[in-house]
């Protein structure tokens, strides 16, 4: 089957001419404006991996269209042009880019091209100069009579941006080459980089500065040598590594392997790992071996370059359009990278479910600097068997939050233990994890913090709960108020919501040194605050119902609420069957499981809860400070108590809620699906599959005013 793209929905195969010209068109012009993006301003705005399959595509659409294939085609362009604030200097021999190799068969058919181009016999070996491809920018550097002249980028290939003085500033770049008989010209090439350290230290710097974060070091590198100013460029460590030339008077050496000592001699760092290997399984292997490297490397590769090593051979091969038939650039996959894990960090979510964090050796995957990426749970980490120490493989695709996705078995440190979970939760507490408790009573793979409100953790979440419309419905009382309240240190847990008042005029504003009214605070105003000390103590008086469903208890949500309210009647009540039940009572949990709507994981969630000290205090100082009302007895003599309810289609007159609230309050049970227990189908406009149930089981259907007129 021809493979979708994902950029206009049809396969290049499909495309009628006149569609692949209109799209033709429109690659180039994005592709040209990311260029522009990534070459000029150094600052992308798509992930490498996004920019590559544009590419692919634009290629596509030509290999079947070589008519739209015209001079002016990306397919023969390097880069982009030099930029207008710079001088711009026209490189004597150009300065071109790299076919890709991503699969190994891939290495395999461009060395079989390079074999029958020179028609080499089958015993005849080819040499390859393996180098680690540095993820920076190029820069040839021209040395006349041996003393550096100009310092220029890649450019568009023939142009570049003249950046000699800037070049100037870079300690690995030699002002003159070293060693006697050097050629009177000599362009050298090589890729300048900023090392990972100084990234993480610039990056350090600009944080403290309250300043924007670099992304990674590619962009900071080009953004760091593409300046006006040369004492920024000299702020910043730049490192270079030398691995071609352009124009030379002579040759110094016959093969690529030979010009790289020839490099080291006259001054220049050259990379440490480059090797010769003498065929497709040496070079394969070298990949590999690379990529395992590849995280604690100081610098950022994103693949290896392989380069027939002699120079009378890389003659006769020359180029095709944009890059040297003679090398190619094997690349790492753009949204993986191979990475060692250094620990594994549990953090506690605003809902207090734990999630393990993989720390990793940090990588740049899809241009971004990556050190942390998620293991789920506990049950992935099983199953993966990951290991501190272990070298992993991980993804990050698009926006997605990096994942672990393996182990590399055969990198496994020697007596390494399988990763134990802890069995108490990270936060100050260390209260003890307990497994979330699935649908039907079994246990989930998420573990949990108990402790709710105290956990620091998890008190946001839970206040924003508990002001939320269906529990204390506090107005002024958003998400950014309880943020800033919570940060100065004014609102810990529920209670202090209703003392906030009595505390006006004794808050400490952080960073102030007197005690404020929150009539001072910025944001803030007489109004305003006499309106949200209002809307508090308009809640001072609650419903049982209302009151248990705010204290955010795992799986008790309104209707579980109602059914514990109606059940127990009142707080106290309610209360001491939760510290019995947490006491593990059975006699109190048989009563409360006899109880319609509550079963098991009610049961397992409410005695967690209240097995915890610290939650019981914070439920004990707000029950302390609000009026909880008995719940209302339902009415034994209305029509429809004790009756089973279903509501189903679009219901005109009045919400689902209050349908179900109005039911419930008239004793009657509301039901989700239609069963032969069912005694009434209230069925609106859209009613679809519960009233062909309630059909065929025969039980009463009533419209909305029939049930209306039932229940006045
Ligand atoms: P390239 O970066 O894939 O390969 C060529 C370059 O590799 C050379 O110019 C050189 O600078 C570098 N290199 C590093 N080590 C080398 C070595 N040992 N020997 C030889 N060369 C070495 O090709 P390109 O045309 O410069 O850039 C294309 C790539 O840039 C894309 O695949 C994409 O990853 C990225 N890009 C991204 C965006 C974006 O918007 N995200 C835009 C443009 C380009």
């Amino acid at each position: 089957m021809p493979r979708r793209e994902k950029e206009t929905g049809s396969s290049v195969e499909e495309l009628t001419e006149k569609q692949a010209k209109a799209e033709h068109a429109r690659l180039e012009a994005e592709i040209a404006s990311h260029d522009r993006r990534y070459y000029q301003e150094d600052a992308p705005s798509v992930s490498d991996a996004e920019y590559d399959r544009l590419r692919q595509r634009y290629g596509a659409i030509e290999a079947r269209f070589p008519q739209l294939r015209t001079l002016e085609s990306l397919t023969r362009r390097v880069g982009a042009a030099p930029a207008a604030r710079f001088a711009k200097v026209r490189h004597a021999v150009p300065m071109l880019s790299l076919d890709n190799a991503f699969a190994d068969q891939d290495v395999v058919d461009f060395v079989g091209r390079i074999r029958r181009f020179l028609r080499l016999a089958e015993d005849v070996p080819v040499a390859f100069s393996a180098e680690p491809k540095i993820d920076g920018l190029s820069l040839s550097l021209r040395y006349e009579g041996g003393e550096l002249v100009t310092g220029a980028t890649r450019g568009d290939g023939s142009e570049g941006e003249d950046v000699t003085a800037n070049v100037k500033t870079l300690e690995d770049v030699p002002k003159r080459l070293k060693g006697k008989g050097v050629p009177a010209i000599c362009d050298v090439r090589g890729e300048v980089y900023m090392t990972k350290h100084a990234f993480f230290e610039l990056n350090r710097k600009q944080a403290e500065a309250g300043k924007q974060l670099y992304v990674n070091p590619r962009n900071t590198a080009a953004g760091s040598l593409r300046q006006l100013d040369p004492s920024i460029t000299a702020s910043r460590p730049l490192g270079f590594f030398a691995y071609g030339w352009g124009e030379m008077s002579e040759m110094p050496a016959d093969t690529q392997s030979g010009m790289i000592k020839w490099f080291e001699q006259c001054g220049f760092k050259t990379n440490p790992l480059t090797k010769v290997c003498r065929s497709v399984e040496e070079l394969i292997v070298f990949h590999h071996e690379i990529e395992t490297q590849r995280s604690h490397l100081d610098y950022d590769i994103d693949g290896v370059v392989y380069k027939a090593d002699r120079l009378d051979w890389q003659e006769r091969l020359g180029f095709v359009s944009r890059s040297p038939r003679w090398a190619i650039a094997h690349k790492f996959p753009a949204e993986r990278a191979v990475t060692m894990l250094k620990d594994i960090e549990i953090q506690v979510g605003r809902t207090g479910a734990l999630t393990p964090v993989a720390k990793l050796d940090p990588v740049t995957v899809g241009g971004v600097v990556v050190q942390n990426a998620t293991l789920h749970n506990e049950e992935e980490i099983k199953r993966l068997d990951v290991r501190v120490g272990d070298t992993v493989t991980i993804q990050r695709a698009g926006d997605v939050i990096p994942q672990v996705l393996g182990v590399v078995a055969d990198k496994r440190p020697r007596g390494s233990m399988p990763y134990q979970f802890p069995k108490t939760c990270p936060c100050p507490l260390h209260t003890d994890v307990v497994r979330e408790i699935i649908a039907g009573g079994e246990e989930g793979a998420r573990a949990r913090c108990t402790g709710e409100f105290a956990c620091p953790y998890q008190i946001l979440g839970h206040l924003q709960h508990f002001v939320s419309r269906r529990a204390f419905d506090i107005d002024g009382l958003g998400e950014k108020q309880l943020e800033f309240f919570h940060e100065q240190g004014w609102l810990n847990e529920p209670a202090e919501i209703f003392t906030l008042q009595e505390r006006n005029g004794k808050l400490k504003l952080k960073g102030v040194d007197k005690k404020v009214r929150l009539e001072e605070v910025e944001g803030y105003g007489e109004t305003s605050v006499r309106n949200l000390f209002n809307a508090i103590e308009a809640r001072r008086e609650i419903s049982l119902e209302r009151f248990i469903y705010a204290l955010g208890i795992r799986h008790i949500g309104e209707t579980t609420a109602v059914a514990l309210a109606r059940g127990y009647g009142n707080w106290d009540a309610f209360y001491s069957a939760c510290l019995k039940v947490a006491k593990g009572d059975d006699e109190t949990v048989a009563e409360m499981d006899a109880l319609d709507q509550i079963g098991d994981t009610v049961i397992e969630s409410l005695r967690d809860y209240f097995a915890e000290a610290q939650n019981r205090r914070r439920i004990e100082r707000l029950a302390a400070q609000v009026r909880i009302l008995d719940a209302e007895k339902p009415r034994a003599d209305s029509a429809v108590a004790g009756k089973t309810v279903v509501f189903t289609g679009t219901l005109e007159k009045m919400t689902r809620d209050e349908a179900k609230a109005s039911a419930e309050r008239l004793g009657a049970k509301v039901s989700g699906s239609v069963s032969k227990k069912t005694d009434y189908v209230v069925a609106g406009p859209g009613a679809g599959s519960k009233l062909a149930e309630a059909r065929k089981l025969g039980v009463a259907i009533l419209t909305e005013d029939e049930w209306a007129k039932l229940i006045r």
